[in-house]
């Protein structure tokens, strides 16, 4: 980055971010942090950084708390390049995905409900090569690869998952109708040409899975990078519901200080104003400083 050019006159990188919070409840802490690290991160990279909706839920959905994590976002002073987007909008578009991936072999209906997987949660492939006799089709599922996906995340190095092994093959329209996460987050980050996810360490199980999915739709899979995850001290993840969360009980500012220490770069003494900390945080940020080890608060 080169820092005597101001930073809107810049030429674009091509890097694209995004920030996908789930309109659940309000922005809690956890998900500020991943907001300010998606955020830094792109902006450190003279990219891009959308904001979208993950409303593909509509029974878990809270009506006002899109617009209420918003105006968060807005309080915090993180601005996002061109429009919000709301995921439930392209759900044609998920569907031509699932219908692709069914034509292609890379998908098969499933008769299977949870109580019929076992304990591992596992998928034995049971509908894999046909519904059996009295089963009737409730989900689709995508055929996961033999050969294992090899993953990359800065932070944590590459490994490699054999996903028939961990998971199974995966659900991409639930029994209700409605398209699966992993589906929807795949096919919104290729048509967006998002090419970093950054976003919490309780998504890394997904990134095995979002790769496969994303060569399987003959798409580039973006590179992750998963964040530290901000945990009570019996060590679970700070929830919607965890009380005193810093994002409603601090000034903004003392939050956004936190959520840099959680990230790694702890702010000097007399940076106290959002603009202050901002300023320091983009002219600081720096990826190998983020931690990989969760944080309790
Ligand atoms: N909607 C997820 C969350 O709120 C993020 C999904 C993603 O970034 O892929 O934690």
């Amino acid at each position: 980055m080169d820092a005597s050019v101001p930073e809107d006159k810049r030429p674009p990188t091509g890097y694209r971010g995004r920030f996908a919070p789930s309109p659940t409840g309000p922005l809690h802490f956890g998900s500020l942090v991943a907001a300010v690290g998606s955020y830094l991160q792109a902006r450190s990279h003279g990219g891009l950084w959308q904001v979208r909706i993950e409303d593909i839920d509509p029974p878990r959905v809270v009506p006002g708390a899109a617009e209420d994590q918003l105006a968060t976002l807005a309080r915090f002073g993180m601005a996002p390049d061109g429009p919000v987007r709301y995921q439930r909008r392209s759900t044609p578009r998920h569907a031509a995905a699932v219908e692709r991936l069914l034509a292609d072999g890379l998908a098969f209906a499933c008769g299977c409900s949870r109580a019929d997987l076992p304990s591992s949660g596992v998928y034995p492939g049971t509908c894999r090569s046909g519904l059996p006799p009295g089963r009737t089709a409730r989900s689709v599922r995508f055929r996961v690869p033999a050969e294992p996906v090899r993953v990359q995340d800065p932070l944590r190095g590459a490994w490699e998952e054999r996903l028939e092994q961990t998971c199974g093959d995966v659900v991409i329209r639930r029994a209700d109708g409605f398209h699966a996460y992993q589906l929807a987050a795949v096919v919104d980050d290729l048509h967006e040409g998002i090419t970093e996810v950054v976003r919490g360490a309780d998504l890394i199980d997904s990134a095995g899975r979002q790769q496969a999915l994303h060569r399987a739709l003959g798409g580039t899979p973006p590179r992750w990078l998963h964040l530290p995850l901000v945990v009570d001290s019996s060590g679970r993840k700070l929830s919607k519901s965890s009380g005193a969360d810093p994002v409603t009980a601090r000034p903004a500012a003392e939050a956004l200080a936190l959520a840099l220490r959680v990230l790694g770069h702890p702010p000097p003494a007399g940076r106290r104003t959002l603009d202050a900390l901002w300023a320091w945080a983009r002219a600081s940020w720096a990826t190998g400083r983020i931690p990989t080890e969760p944080f309790e608060l």
